[in-house]
């Protein structure tokens, strides 16, 4: 994948209530592809102590950044609303600690934005509601 380029402003999303769960973060306009859309930001917490208080969480808002950090996104911003999707249409990238929120493809106005979660560690799993033809019905 080519090296992603500069943001776009963040104005360019909203958040609204989400048919995936809860709210959900929007594209406001046409979104470019490849290109860093902003970050979730956060404080970072520590390892693994903070891994009991994630599993016993109903939402997520923590991500573990490595085997030390994680981060406690609960005041994350817009982009701490990103919902899983089994197919979705952005990724996160871990930087120094910090989580950036980047397109996979160009995004059409009116979308909203996912993120493919991976395994969860939310003891017992979720049920998985994105819609997605090839959707894996579990987090
Ligand atoms: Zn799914």
């Amino acid at each position: 994948m080519p090296r992603p380029k500069t943001s776009i402003p963040a104005a360019a999303v909203r958040v609204g209530s989400s048919r995936i769960n809860g709210r959900g973060i929007y594209a406001a306009a046409p979104l470019p592809g490849r290109r860093k859309l902003g970050e979730i930001t956060g404080c970072l917490v520590q390892l693994p102590g903070a891994r009991k208080a994630i599993a016993d969480s109903p939402k997520i808002y923590f991500v573990e950044l490595d085997d030390q950090w994680a981060l406690d996104c609960s005041d994350g911003g817009p982009f701490k609303h990103l919902n899983h999707s089994c197919e979705p249409n952005c990724y996160l990238r871990i930087n120094r600690q910090r989580l950036e929120v980047y397109a996979l493809r160009p995004i059409a106005a009116g979308a909203e934005l996912t993120v493919d979660y991976g395994v969860t560690p939310h003891a017992g799993g979720m049920v998985c509601r994105c819609g997605a033809k090839g959707c894996r019905r579990i987090l």
